[in-house]
C-alpha cells in the first residue's frame, strides 16, 4: 500500500467491479441516445454563482455541500455538484435555443461532487447520467423523459424500482398554497433552522426526513389539492400517457424540489433495498431557471440518476449484469520466438475485433495458464518451440480442455470459427 489513501467519501473503481459501473452508464444513456438526445459535456467546475442561482441558495447542495474555491486569479469557482445548470448555461451559451429547433435535448453523464457526512449510498465524488429538454412546455417531453428513464432501469434488469410523482404547481397556483402552507408549518413546534426554513422554502420542509418533524406534518395542506387548472390538466396528460406506456407511478403528494422555480412535474425514482439512500434518481421541469441565471423563458424538464446507486440496487436484488468478456483469447508464448509470433497474432486478432491477451514478462506456462483461467477467456493460444517447428499453435479451449494445432498462418480464422 502506498502512504496514500482515497479522500474520506470517495472510492476508487476499479477491475472487476468497474465493468459493471460502465454497463450502468451505458444502459441509461443508451435510450436517450435513441431519442433524439445529443451529448454534451461541461467543466467539472463552474462559477459559484451559476449554483447559488441555479440551484438555490437555501438549498442543502448550496450553503451545506458545495466545494468551492478561490483561483490564483480570484475567481470564486466550485466543483459540480449537479449537472442541470451547468448544462443549461452551456446550451444558452452557445444558443442552441436560437437555433429554432426547440426543445433541444441533451444528455450527460459524469463526476459530481459534494461535501456530505458519508455513508452508505452517498459520497463526496459520485456519478450520474442525466438528461435535459430545453424550451418546450409539452407534457409528453416529461413522460418521455420518465419512461426513457424507466427504461433504463428495465434494462438493467431492476424489479424494485418504483416512480414517485407529483406537481408543484406554477407562479399561477404555487404563490396561494405556499402562503397556507407557511400559515400551518408556523402553528408547529420547529427548530429555529427549520422555522427559518418555513419563511424561505416551505415547501422543503415537507421533505424533511426526521420523525419529530413528519408527525406534525399528518395534517399539512398539499399543492395537489391547489393546483390551477392548466396544472391540473399538463399533470393529467403526464399521467395518462406514462399508463399508455405501462410504467406504473404512485402518486406522492409530499415529493418535493422545493425551489421557487421547479414546476409542475417532479419525480423520485426509489429503490427499498438500500436503507436511508433510497433515492436512485430524480427530475422534474424547471420553467424558471433559465430566467434565473439569466437568459430567456424556456420551460424545460430533466432528471438525473446516480450511477453509484444504481449499481448499489443491482447487487440488493442480486442482479449480474451479462457482460461481454473482457478477454476472449489469450496467449500463451513459450520462449521468444513464440512471444514474437504470438504478439504479432493478438494484434491481428484486435485488430479483427476480437478481445486478446498475451501474457508477459517471460513467465512460464502454469502460471500463464492461471492468467488465462483469471482473463475469463474462452479460448487459449499456447506455442512453445516444437509448435513452431511444425508451423502451429495450440487452440485450446478453456472450459472443455480440448486441444488442437492450427496453422500459424491461420490463426485469425481458427480463432473466429471456435468462437462462433
Ligand atoms: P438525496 O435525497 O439522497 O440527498 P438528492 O435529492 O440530493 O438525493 P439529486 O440532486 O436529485 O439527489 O441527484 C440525483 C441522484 O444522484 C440521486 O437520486 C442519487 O441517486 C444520486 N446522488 C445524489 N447525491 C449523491 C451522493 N452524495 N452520493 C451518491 N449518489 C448521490
Ligand atoms: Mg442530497
Amino acid at each position: 500500500m502506498s502512504t496514500f489513501r482515497a479522500p474520506k467519501g470517495t472510492y476508487d473503481l476499479i477491475p472487476p467491479d468497474s465493468a459493471a459501473y460502465l454497463a450502468v452508464r451505458e444502459a441509461i444513456s443508451a435510450p436517450l441516445r435513441r431519442s433524439g438526445y445529443g451529448y454534451v459535456e461541461t467543466p467539472g467546475f463552474e462559477h459559484v454563482e451559476l449554483f447559488s442561482r441555479g440551484v438555490g441558495e437555501s438549498t442543502d447542495i448550496v450553503t451545506k455541500e458545495m466545494y468551492t474555491l478561490t483561483t490564483r486569479g480570484g475567481d470564486r469557482l466550485a466543483l459540480r455538484p449537479e449537472g442541470t445548470a451547468s448544462v443549461l448555461r452551456a446550451a444558452l451559451e452557445a444558443s442552441l435555443h436560437k437555433a429554432g429547433n426547440l426543445p433541444v435535448k441533451l444528455w450527460y453523464s459524469g463526476s459530481y461532487y459534494r461535501y456530505e457526512r458519508p455513508q452508505a449510498g452517498r459520497y463526496r465524488h459520485f456519478s450520474q447520467v442525466g438528461a435535459e429538454a430545453i424550451g418546450a412546455e409539452d407534457p409528453a417531453l416529461d413522460a418521455e423523459l420518465i419512461v426513457l428513464a424507466a427504461d433504463a432501469y428495465r434494462s438493467l434488469g431492476l424489479r424494485d424500482v418504483r416512480l414517485l410523482l407529483n406537481s408543484l404547481g406554477d407562479q399561477e397556483c404555487r404563490p396561494g398554497y405556499r402562503a397556507v402552507l407557511q400559515d400551518f408549518l408556523r402553528g408547529l413546534d420547529l427548530d429555529e433552522e427549520t422555522l427559518r426554513r418555513v419563511e424561505i422554502n416551505p415547501l422543503r420542509v415537507l421533505d424533511d426526513k426526521r420523525e419529530a418533524v413528519r408527525k406534525q406534518l399528518a395534517g399539512a395542506p398539499m399543492m395537489r389539492d391547489h393546483l390551477c387548472e392548466a396544472c391540473k390538466s399538463f399533470h393529467e396528460r403526464v399521467r395518462d400517457l406514462l399508463t399508455a406506456a405501462g410504467v406504473a407511478f404512485e402518486d406522492d403528494p409530499r415529493l418535493v424540489r422545493g425551489l421557487d422555480y421547479y414546476t409542475r412535474t417532479t419525480f423520485e425514482f426509489v429503490h427499498d433495498g438500500l436503507g436511508a439512500q433510497s433515492a436512485v434518481g430524480g427530475g422534474g421541469r424547471y420553467d424558471g431557471l433559465s430566467e434565473m441565471i439569466g437568459g430567456p423563458a424556456l420551460p424545460s424538464v430533466g432528471w438525473a440518476l446516480g450511477v453509484d446507486r444504481t449499481v448499489l440496487a443491482l447487487e440488493a436484488e442480486g442482479v449480474t449484469l451479462d457482460l461481454p468478456a473482457a478477454t476472449e483469447v489469450y496467449a500463451v508464448p513459450l520462449g521468444e520466438e513464440a512471444r514474437d509470433l504470438l504478439f504479432g497474432a493478438v494484434t491481428a486478432l484486435r485488430r479483427a475485433g476480437v478481445a486478446a491477451d498475451l501474457s508477459y514478462g517471460g513467465r512460464g506456462l502454469k502460471g500463464a495458464m492461471k492468467s488465462a483461467n483469471r482473463s475469463g477467456a474462452r479460448l487459449a493460444l499456447v506455442a512453445g518451440e516444437r509448435d513452431l517447428a511444425e508451423g502451429v499453435v495450440q487452440l485450446k479451449d478453456l472450459e472443455s480442455g480440448e486441444q488442437r494445432a492450427v496453422p500459424a498462418d491461420g490463426i485469425t480464422a481458427a480463432v473466429r470459427e471456435a468462437l462462433g
